[in-house]
Parts: C-alpha cells; sequence; structure tokens
C-alpha cells in the first residue's frame, strides 16, 4: 500500500511477475472509466492497474470537479450514458439519491433532468470505489512529470517522488485549460483582475456584485460563468467576446429521436455534408422535429462521418464548419439557455463578435478596443474584471505536458496532424514520429478526436474505453517485449 502521507518519500513499485501492469496518466472520466473497464474485464492483482491524478477523486476531471451548483450537464441525466451495459445508472442514481430534494431546479418543462456537474462526479466515485477498496485500482495523487521507456517496461515519475513500472500506459490527460489571445496575456500578464483559469475553485469569488466583466470567449466555458457569477448574486454587465459571435444554441426539451443518416451512403465531402444536413433539417422540421435531432443524429454517427472523410476533407471541415457545428452540437441547458435570454433582454448581458485592438491597465478599470463586427465600428469599453473563456487550448495537448513533450521528443508519440490532440490509430494506440504504432501506448478521450472525430461526450468516451479495455486484456498475458525507438 503506498502511504500518500509522506509525499516525499521515493517508491518504487516492483512490476507484477507475469500480468501487466497498467498505467492510467490522468482520472478524470476517461481514465477512471478504464480503469472501471478494466477492473471489471479480468481478475487483476492488486496494483495492477494504477491511476495517477492529482484531484482527490476519480472520474470528475475538469468538467466535473465542482462544488458549483449553478453549473449543470448539458444534457439530460438519461443520455449520460457513462456505464456501459446499463444506460440508465446515472438517472437511476439520481433517483435514490433524492434529487427531487436537493435539486428541485434540476426538473425542467416536460420532466427532463438536467443534473448538477457535481452529482454526476458524487456518481463516479461512487462507481470507482469498490475497485480503490479492493486495490484492484490503485489512485495515486500526483501528476505524472516524466515517463521514460526502458528494458523494464514504461517508467512513470510522478510529482511527488512515486516510481512505477508498467508494461502499458494510458495517455488520459486530455486538453489543457484557456489560453488568452496573445496581445491580451502580454498586457494583462499578472493583473489581479485577469482570472486565466476560471475552472479554478473559488476563481470568481472576488468579482463583486456591480463589476464590469469582459468574457474572452462565447461559448459554453463563458455561459457557464455567467450562470455562475449570477448564482452568486452578481448583476453586473458582462460582455461575451468571440471572434465569430456565434453563441452556443439551447437543448430542446424532451426526447428526441436522432434524425437522418449521413453514413448510408457515406459523406465524401465538407460540402456534401453541410449539403445533406441541411436537408436533412428541412426535412425534420416538416415532420414537427427540431434541428437538435439532427445534430443528435449527426453526434451518433460522427465517428463513421469522420473516418470515411478523406483527410483534406477533414481540414476543409474543420476549417469552415467547426464553429458553427460546435454551437449546435454542445448546447446549453434549459435552465441556463433561460438565464441568458432573459440577461440579453434586460441588456445586463451583451454580445460581440470581431477583435480586440488595444488593452490598457488603469488605477480602477481596464480599458479595451473592441474592433466589432461587421462595421469595424471601434469600441471603447471599461471593466473591472477580465476572464479568459476560450474553452480548451486543443493546439498545447503536448506542449502543456511535460511527460508527453520528452515522449514526443523520444518519438513515441506525435501530435494528429489536424491538431486536435495526439495520434493514434483506430484501436486508440499511439503513432510515434515514425508512423508506426507504439507499443503499450494507448490514447484515451478527447485527445484522441483527430482520429475519431466525435470523442467528447461522456457516451463516446465511456465505449472507447471498453474498447481499449478489451484491447489490453486481450494481449495482457503476453505483454509485448519493449522496443526502444533508435
Ligand atoms: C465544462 C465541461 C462540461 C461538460 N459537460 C458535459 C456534459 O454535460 N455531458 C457530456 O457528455 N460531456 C460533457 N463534457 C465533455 C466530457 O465529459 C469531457 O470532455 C470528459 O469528461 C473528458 O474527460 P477526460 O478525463 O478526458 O479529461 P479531463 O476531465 O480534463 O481529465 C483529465 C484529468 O487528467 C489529469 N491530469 C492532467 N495531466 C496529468 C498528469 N500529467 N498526470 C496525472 N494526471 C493528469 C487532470 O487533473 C484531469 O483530472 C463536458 C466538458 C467540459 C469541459
Amino acid at each position: 500500500m503506498l502511504r500518500m502521507t509522506l509525499p516525499l518519500e521515493r517508491r518504487v513499485i516492483p512490476t507484477g511477475a507475469r500480468s501487466c501492469r497498467v498505467a492510467i496518466v490522468g482520472g478524470g472520466f476517461s481514465g477512471a472509466s478504464l480503469a472501471r473497464q478494466l477492473a471489471l474485464g479480468a481478475p487483476w492483482n492488486d496494483r495492477q492497474i494504477i491511476v495517477f491524478e492529482p484531484r482527490a477523486g476519480l472520474g470528475a476531471g475538469l468538467a466535473y470537479d465542482t462544488s458549483d451548483p449553478a453549473l449543470r450537464l448539458n444534457v439530460e441525466a438519461s443520455r449520460m450514458r457513462a456505464i456501459p451495459g446499463e444506460p440508465e445508472a446515472f438517472a437511476r442514481w439520481l433517483e435514490a439519491h433524492g434529487w427531487k430534494d436537493h435539486d428541485p431546479d434540476a426538473r425542467v418543462g416536460n420532466g427532463s433532468i438536467y443534473a448538477r456537474r457535481s452529482d454526476f462526479a458524487r456518481f463516479m466515485a461512487e462507481r470507482m470505489q469498490p475497485f480503490l477498496d479492493r486495490g484492484t485500482v490503485q489512485h495515486v495523487r500526483e501528476r505524472v512529470e516524466e515517463i521514460e521507456r526502458s528494458d523494464a517496461g514504461w517508467c512513470l515519475t510522478g510529482s511527488l517522488g512515486t516510481e512505477i513500472v508498467a508494461d502499458i500506459v494510458v495517455i488520459a490527460t486530455s486538453h489543457p485549460g484557456p489560453k488568452a489571445p496573445g496581445m491580451i496575456a502580454l498586457a494583462l500578464n499578472g493583473h489581479p483582475r485577469f482570472i486565466t483559469d476560471p475552472s479554478r475553485t473559488e476563481a470568481l469569488s472576488s468579482i463583486r456584485p456591480g463589476e464590469r466583466v469582459l468574457l474572452l470567449g462565447a461559448g459554453l466555458t463563458a455561459f457557464d460563468i455567467i450562470a455562475s457569477l449570477r448564482d452568486r448574486g452578481h448583476d453586473g454587465e458582462i460582455l461575451a467576446f468571440s471572434r465569430s459571435g456565434l453563441l452556443p444554441q439551447p437543448q430542446v426539451t424532451g426526447t428526441l429521436a436522432p434524425t437522418g443518416n449521413f453514413v448510408l451512403p457515406a459523406v465524401s465531402s465538407a460540402r456534401e455534408l453541410l449539403r445533406r444536413v441541411r436537408l436533412a433539417i428541412a426535412e425534420a422540421e416538416r415532420s414537427g422535429l427540431p434541428w437538435q435531432s439532427v445534430f443528435d443524429a449527426l453526434r451518433q454517427q460522427g465517428q463513421t462521418i469522420w473516418q470515411v472523410l478523406p483527410h483534406a476533407e477533414q481540414a476543409r471541415l474543420l476549417r469552415h464548419l467547426r464553429r458553427r457545428f460546435e454551437t449546435h452540437r454542445y448546447r446549453m441547458p434549459p435552465q441556463v439557455a433561460d438565464l441568458i435570454r432573459q440577461d440579453l433582454r434586460e441588456g445586463r448581458l451583451l454580445t460581440r463578435a470581431g477583435r480586440i485592438c488595444r488593452v490598457e491597465r488603469g488605477p480602477h478599470a481596464i480599458s479595451v478596443d473592441l474592433i466589432v463586427k461587421p462595421d469595424g465600428i471601434i469600441e471603447r469599453r471599461l471593466f473591472e474584471w477580465v476572464v479568459v473563456a476560450t474553452g480548451p487550448d486543443h493546439k498545447a495537448a503536448i506542449g502543456s505536458q511535460p511527460c508527453l513533450v520528452e515522449l514526443e521528443r523520444q518519438g513515441y508519440v506525435k501530435a494528429d496532424d489536424h491538431g486536435l490532440g495526439i495520434a493514434c490509430d483506430t484501436e486508440s494506440r499511439a503513432i510515434g514520429s515514425d508512423g508506426h504504432v507504439t507499443d503499450g501506448l494507448f490514447v484515451a478521450g478527447p485527445l484522441a478526436r483527430g482520429t475519431f472525430g466525435e470523442l467528447t461526450g461522456v457516451p463516446e468516451i465511456a465505449a472507447q474505453s471498453e474498447r481499449i479495455a478489451a484491447q489490453i486484456i486481450k494481449g495482457a498475458d503476453g505483454c509485448r517485449p519493449i522496443v526502444h525507438r533508435s
């Protein structure tokens, strides 16, 4: 048993005699889901599934590790299909844990439940606990700083000194948080009212009720911040600023059947996909169905659509349609949609599109010049706070992690061609700089989006972790010999 109370002790856990040891780097939903699938899939010795995760719980990660009651899931509870084979598990858990009493606002319109994200974290933690208690899964509360390959296997070193040797490593670190646009970061670097990581607990707590806030970004991250601020009694002006001006669309309440077929015949270009989506929406509307049902079909078929598209068409899709797709695919829960509508109506929330051309620190406020689309008129505005709300920094998936930078340097991993994460094959095995699969190294969760396309939501990640687990278990008895890259 690791003694976590002695964090600086250097501990070396020897590799198991015959069976595989799997080290999972990152214990958010992707890492935890995989650990659970592995634990269920085969008999393991103690300490053979090790999850490195600095957070206290497994399964929460960036998305759900929050105590903020204003932050809700973006989809209905019944669609959080987190547990393969038990599609209703989370909805049933909510019922059993009395959501009606502790969170009556979860219910909207026709009875759909949009639960708090913190409840999903609790659900996942409970699902992981039996494996932790039994010792099948071990949680090492450290960041992995180094991963090295040797004859014995992969050697991982944690931030508090734990070292383990594993036969298989799974990278489940996801993307780093948002990055402030260069000019603004330069102008406001170190400013006490410049919040670069709003996901940090209490990051927003110093913002006083009437203060003016500039949000850099107008997607779901920005809308989370608005919900969170309003819930704390903030009633000042908020301006959500983005390059495109496109805002996330609302969920519709009620159960929708996904509508549209984009895989038979296969779509061969971005233009054709757009045309077929438009046709499907027109058809859905003729049948009295909202456009959301078409985007639900796109999501369901997303991996197949992406994988049959030629590389150049994937790139075209990202270049021309990504933002528009994302605002329709990642929708806001009805509670947040109501709040945003009301704020827009009352003029407390403003939105602008364009770019920022000047930022100046003042004694009491930050002065910002916005070049506003479509006319290019310059608006000068004063804010007490500037908050980065641009969403994950996809391009820094490797660069933000010293252990991945080193793996890249040694040729074991590389960024995928679209800059969405880490290159892997359709079996989620990492691809090295020579274009070949790196034995014993997998990529789990949204980091593998370059290969799979649609791999952000809980159901898709759960399905991927089921596949990776099956593959690891299949090969576990004869863990392949280590091959060094020259
Ligand atoms: C705000 C938000 C809301 C969302 N809401 C929904 C929703 O309602 N429904 C839905 O289906 N999907 C939703 N998603 C999408 C989806 O659930 C997430 O993308 C998913 O949880 C990703 O999990 P992950 O484990 O890959 O990444 P993360 O949650 O980012 O977890 C990665 C973990 O790795 C750890 N880590 C990082 N580096 C290291 C290291 N070097 N060593 C050890 N550990 C490390 C981090 O501490 C972190 O906990 C949401 C996503 C976000 C960001």
